[in-house]
């Protein structure tokens, strides 16, 4: 990734636990195949212990899907977790349901395409991606009830921190405003610490 970050995704994780076979992953698909929430006394845990891991801590992170409910916001403030940055990407709902039924992923190297926005490179890629088992229009439109509930709590916790961004548009044009974001943000951070290290002197 450009920035270095780690990338964290809730929903990985949760899948990851699933192919393993734990028990935490039998419970949580239970939940995932309705699209509702995994209790977070199995989240909260698997999230944090993931932040807390050392590359994490040194590069920073990309927090994805997390936090989903004010519980779980609650969670990371009190483990004093805050991100710099909080993007909500605004994506009309027929766009999200278009996004999620076209996406598809390619087991031997972990990459995502969409069989429109970013199709395969070759035969022998399109032969073997797969498809998330929540990633049908019915399974979409019950996690985004989810998220409508959520919403707002979550972002309730952010207020400071937010940064609204149109994700409508084509994938190149959404990653140019995210990136204007981040370089900002980085900027800062690196001239807060440049500060800091000039006051220790
Ligand atoms: P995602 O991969 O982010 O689309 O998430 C897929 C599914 O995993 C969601 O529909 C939920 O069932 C579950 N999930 C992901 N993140 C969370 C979270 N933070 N809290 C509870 N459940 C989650």
């Amino acid at each position: 990734m450009q920035y270095g970050l780690v990338h964290i995704a809730a929903g990985d994780l949760l899948r990851e636990e699933i192919a393993a076979g734990t028990e935490k992953g039998k419970r949580a698909k239970e939940y995932m195949e309705k699209g509702l929430l995994v209790p977070s006394e199995i989240v909260v845990m698997m999230v944090k212990d993931r932040l807390l891991q050392p590359d994490a801590q040194e590069k920073g992170w990309l927090l994805d899907g997390y936090p989903r409910s004010l519980e779980q916001a609650k969670a990371l403030e009190e483990l004093g977790i805050r991100p710099d940055i909080f993007i909500l990407l605004d994506v009309s709902e027929e766009n999200l349901v278009e996004r999620v039924v076209g996406r598809r992923l390619d087991p031997e190297t972990g990459k995502i395409y969409h069989l429109k926005y970013s199709p395969p490179e070759n035969e022998e890629i399109a032969a073997r991606l797969t498809q998330r088992f929540d990633d049908t229009e019915e399974k979409v439109k019950l996690r985004l009830q989810t998220h409508h509930q959520n919403v707002e709590d979550v972002l309730s916790t952010y207020e400071d921190v937010i940064v609204r961004i149109k994700g409508d548009a084509a994938k190149e044009n959404v990653f140019a405003e995210i990136d204007k974001v981040l370089s900002s943000v980085k900027e800062k951070k690196s001239q807060a610490s440049m500060d800091s290290k000039a006051a220790a002197v």
